[in-house]
């Protein structure tokens, strides 16, 4: 079959983004300003029902401001989710402060609430209790966040969310990204939505939101001339962009509903061979399978995880594995981490673990091509499926 490049999770536009750039362009906001970043805030924040967002270049540009909101800074100590993609811990370094790496659980694969608490318990006992927390919600699933809450709350620890893949994902009938201090979300090429780039940070604090937005666009002091005295950055999202994320917001719950319908032709095709496992949705919220997960377990299957990578890969198919932990990472091996219950999951899951095309427009005949390219994978590994 003739099949061009099938990507993990590429960029899908609607109806109207064109219509609302080209308005950028015909009204000249051709800048970090202008009537699409309002009206992309308050259609986000209606969206996630929270008090307010702020629209802002990346989710790592988010993530920094929030925990310079939080008052991190150098020598602290910033609770993090191991299983993750690098940017949700960069900007606790950049910031002087020190990430302390915590586990998944089995169930949801996001953060142990076991490993929580007994990072919580040894660094407080030892005086130096944690300034903040970064839970990312992983793959777009929300993490249990009822158990972590009330291991923070204990402890006094505010929680900064990660919901770069979770827009839309919902925990107990609440929005994902609205149940810490802070929220973020991104709009990077191959999330849910996208404005080619882009991220939103959320809260019901409008203080924090109106000082961020501040520190986002050069931290400028009301006087008529330049006057500066605090530092800032060039973290505002441009409107033009702020257009496409106008555009994308009227294809929101069409692209969730998309994806939830890959991850399930992937199940049924998939879900009852020997060995391989899908990422479960627990039953307190919905996910929005932002990508298919799922583990092939060496025990029971022929293939591993990364050998399908590779086979998949000279198919012009692109899988991809899970996050590799952090605590693994050449940049982050020295830092604390706190396993769950001993046994490493994430680890496992990194070493299990894969990604399939997931895209919300990945047709039915190119995700059946990537169906009958795994099964002929197992079967020329002499697997009966
Ligand atoms: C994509 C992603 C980010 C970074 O988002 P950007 O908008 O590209 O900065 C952060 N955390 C997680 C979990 C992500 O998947």
């Amino acid at each position: 079959m003739n099949m061009s490049r099938i990507y993990l999770s590429p960029p899908h536009m609607g109806l109207y983004e064109m219509e609302y750039v080209t308005k950028a362009f015909v009204q000249n906001w051709i800048a970090p300003a202008g009537p699409h970043i309002t009206a992309f805030e308050q259609q986000f924040a209606s969206y996630v029902e929270s008090a307010g967002a702020v629209a802002l270049s990346s989710a790592t540009a988010g993530i920094h401001l929030a925990l310079r909101l939080i008052g991190v800074g150098p020598g602290d100590l910033v609770l993090c989710s191991t299983l993750t993609f690098v940017a949700t811990a960069n900007p606790i370094v950049y910031l002087g402060a020190e990430p302390v790496f915590i586990d998944s659980e089995p169930n949801s694969w996001n953060m142990s609430a076991q490993a929580l608490e007994e990072a919580c318990h040894k660094l407080v006992r030892e005086g130096r209790k944690p300034k903040a927390i970064i839970i990312v919600h992983l793959y777009g699933q929300n993490a249990d966040m009822s158990e972590l809450s009330r291991i923070c709350d204990h402890y006094g620890i505010p929680i900064i969310e990660d919901a770069a893949e979770s827009l839309g994902a919902t925990y107990k009938g609440k929005a994902s990204g609205t149940m810490g201090t802070l929220g973020v979300y991104s709009f990077n090429g191959n999330k849910i939505i996208t404005t080619s780039g882009g991220g939103m940070l959320v809260s019901d604090n409008l203080e924090l939101l109106e000082k961020a937005r501040f520190w986002s666009t050069q931290a400028k002091d009301p006087a008529p001339h330049y006057e500066h005295s605090e530092i800032g950055y060039n973290y505002r999202m441009s409107n033009v962009l702020a257009g496409i994320g106008r555009g994308q917001m009227h294809v929101l719950e069409d692209r969730i509903a998309a994806r939830r319908d890959v991850f399930a032709r992937y199940k049924a095709a998939l879900g009852n061979i020997e060995g391989l496992s899908f990422m479960p949705e627990m039953a307190y919220g919905r996910s929005t399978r932002w990508l298919t997960a799922l583990t092939i377990n060496p025990n029971d299957c022929p293939v591993t995880s990364q050998e399908l990578v590779q086979v998949l890969a000279q198919n012009n198919i692109e899988a991809r594995p899970v996050w590799k932990p952090l605590h693994l990472q050449p940049l982050y091996r020295t830092k604390s981490y706190f396993s769950h219950e001993g046994s490493h999951v994430a680890e496992q899951l990194f070493e299990h673990g894969i990604c399939l095309p997931s895209g919300s427009n990945l047709s039915e005949v190119q995700q059946q091509y990537v169906i009958d390219s795994i099964l002929h994978c197992l079967q020329e590994a002499g697997l009966k499926v």
